[in-house]
């Protein structure tokens, strides 16, 4: 042997542990050992989610401190108490996070992430900004975790969860050769907005930041326009003329900002579908919004929040065709011991995914 340890042998291991606002400490934890049902993964890769970022800065009602944080890993399966399970020791995996409780309609209905019968992976269990995650027996009884049979590498199969979020938006959007398409905001959600819309065949993909750092990162998508957002309105007039003066048939908010939903539905062509991918901070949700756009346009309007376990099934099939352009988005990767610049990189834009590797 090399004389190091065999990481499967320790008991103790390094978190990333939430607690409390501007608090993401990597601490000694135990680790995980295993109850009946549940399955032990070793994490390769745990991409850093908006999320995350939102619940450093501002804490999250539903995340009780001490945390590990992140949800969005692969991983390979090393110890197992489930003999029944779809995966087995050796296999390597991403999960569906979204873990029903108790059957309702909207479970019945395929739309689990509706439920408030539910839990979500590092929300209310211990997520992956560690070495080791112990997968919930319900979750595995559940088949929330999806065999990874290609050789797509593991930080690009990390982009499976927030690509399923993606996907839950599109499933109502229905874009085709017939649209036109603006995402507003730059960031990693919108970006993938943006390659869906191209791989769906929109025959233009327009995006929209007002930050010029996270436009350049942009321009390395295959898409047709990126406009900065003024303060004069003049981003709304260049749609307009990208669009023959028609507007944007689909419109995607990809930004927590009521002036963004406002823009939406200035943007929006007659007859054209609004897709509210973000929601606005909690604490402050009502917004000013020109409703008579809607009624005088025709416009239909549709939220996102989560996804759907189709919806990841979809991401994970796509991440594994090879035709996602998962390689533009992973712009950094940092061992756990550095998660916390992962932040600032994100919040300026220098950063598109930061992606954590716990084993380095
Ligand atoms: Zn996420």
């Amino acid at each position: 042997m090399d004389g190091k340890i065999n990481q499967l042998d320790v008991l103790i291991m390094k978190a990333a542990v939430y607690l409390g606002k501007e608090q993401l400490i990597v601490q000694d934890v135990d680790k995980p050992a295993l109850d009946e049902g549940e399955v032990l993964l070793q994490i390769h890769a745990c991409s850093v989610c908006g999320t995350d970022l939102r619940t450093y800065r501002h804490g999250d009602k539903k995340i009780i401190p001490p945390r590990i944080l992140g949800h969005e890993f692969c991983a390979t399966v090393v110890e197992s108490r489930a003999p029944d399970a779809n995966v087995q020791i050796g296999d390597r995996v991403v999960m569906y996070i979204v873990i029903v409780s108790e059957r309702d309609r909207y479970v019945e209905m395929g739309r689990e992430n509706l439920t408030a019968h539910r839990t979500t992976m590092s929300y209310h269990h211990d997520g992956a900004f560690a070495p080791f995650m112990k997968v919930p027996a319900i979750a595995v009884k559940q088949g929330n975790l999806f065999k990874v049979t290609s050789d797509i590498n593991n930080e690009h199969m990390s982009l499976a969860e927030p690509l399923g979020c993606c996907m839950n938006a599109h499933s109502r959007l229905g874009i085709g050769l017939k649209d036109t398409v603006a995402v507003i905001g730059a960031g990693p959600i919108g970006m993938m907005h943006a390659a869906l819309a191209r791989l769906q065949g929109a025959q233009k993909v327009i995006v929209l930041d007002n930050n010029p750092a996270r436009l350049e990162m942009a321009k390395r998508f295959d898409i047709d326009a990126a406009l900065l957002v003024q303060a004069d309105g003049s981003h709304r007039e260049q749609v307009r003329d990208l669009t023959d003066g028609y507007g944007t048939d689909v419109t995607i908010v990809a930004v927590s900002a009521a002036p963004a939903q406002n823009d939406a539905l200035e943007i929006a062509a007659k007859a054209g579908r609004v897709n509210f991918f973000a929601g606005l901070p909690k604490s402050n949700p009502i917004a000013p919004l020109d409703v008579n756009h809607i009624h005088y346009k025709e416009l239909v309007i549709s939220g996102s929040y989560s996804e759907k376990k189709s919806d990841f099934q979809a991401a994970f099939a796509l991440l594994h065709s090879g035709r996602f352009p998962a390689e533009k988005f992973i712009t950094h990767t940092l061992p756990l011991e550095r998660i916390n610049e992962a932040f600032p990189l994100m919040e300026s834009g220098a950063a598109l995914k930061v992606c954590i590797l716990p084993g380095t």
